[in-house]
């Protein structure tokens, strides 16, 4: 088994859940405060709390809980993890709020055969969060000398990306995958709109980072920028 956290930036920790292939993000404020990017599944907390542990963290340090999309491989563990922290509310974007106050999941992408399938079976859901803060495109966090939200929607309508100028780190959610070390898009069955995943995606290519974070797959270190340039160059030609 790999490490519970691993340091990627000054005082920001990826948290796999599930190995690799699920991950949430941990980052630590000069007070001790931690916010909390993502919950991962149903069963996610455990690890998470073991992942902060490593760090010389507690549950309760944790006093913000942002979630990048209202699917339940990142929604999942959200309201059982909510209750132990330190956290009032969940943080999400606007569009995905209502989804994560009833526990649903957007809905598939319809242009493809399989989201057309998917869409008619019993949709599978998460435990509610009641209590979420809604969030805006562009908006600075004070979180770790400043975090801010990317819209990405496509994934789901209100789908973001989070960059961390202080760090260098970009977190791209699930803009983009980096499963067994390839970028790679979202599943299309998976998004609301794949066809807007691909094109809000562009916007990753502007932004300034050298570390690039997936919540699906390990991180590009130094060179993720390029790397990211380079996926969208030559997916979306
Ligand atoms: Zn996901």
């Amino acid at each position: 088994m790999g490490a519970p956290a691993i340091e990627i930036g000054p005082g920001i920790y990826r948290i796999p859940t599930l190995g690799d292939f699920i991950n949430s993000f941990a980052l630590v404020d000069s007070d001790g405060q931690v916010t909390l990017v993502d919950c991962g599944l149903k069963r996610a907390p455990a690890r998470i709390v073991r992942g902060l542990e490593s760090i010389g963290r507690h549950p309760r340090d944790v006093t913000r809980i942002l979630l990048t999309h209202a699917h339940n491989d990142h929604a999942g563990g959200a309201a059982r993890f909510a209750a132990r922290s330190g956290a009032e509310s969940v943080m999400a974007h606007t569009a995905d709020a209502d989804y994560l106050r009833s526990g649903s999941m957007p809905p598939r992408d319809a242009t493809t055969g399989i989201g057309r399938l998917i869409g008619r079976l019993p949709a599978g859901g998460f435990s509610p969060v009641h209590a979420v803060t809604e969030l805006q495109d562009g908006q600075l966090l004070e979180v770790a000398g400043g975090l801010r939200v990317l819209h990405t929607p496509g994934h789901t309508p209100g789908h973001v990306s989070l960059l961390h100028p202080d760090s260098g780190v970009l977190i791209t959610g699930d803009a983009i995958f980096n499963m067994r070390a390839r970028m790679t898009w979202p599943f299309a069955a998976f998004c609301t709109s794949f066809e807007q995943t691909r094109s809000t995606a562009r916007i990753l290519a502007d932004q300034e980072y050298s570390t690039a974070a997936f919540t699906h797959g390990p991180e590009i270190r130094g060179t993720g920028r390029t790397a990211i340039r380079d996926f969208l160059r030559r997916k979306n030609r």
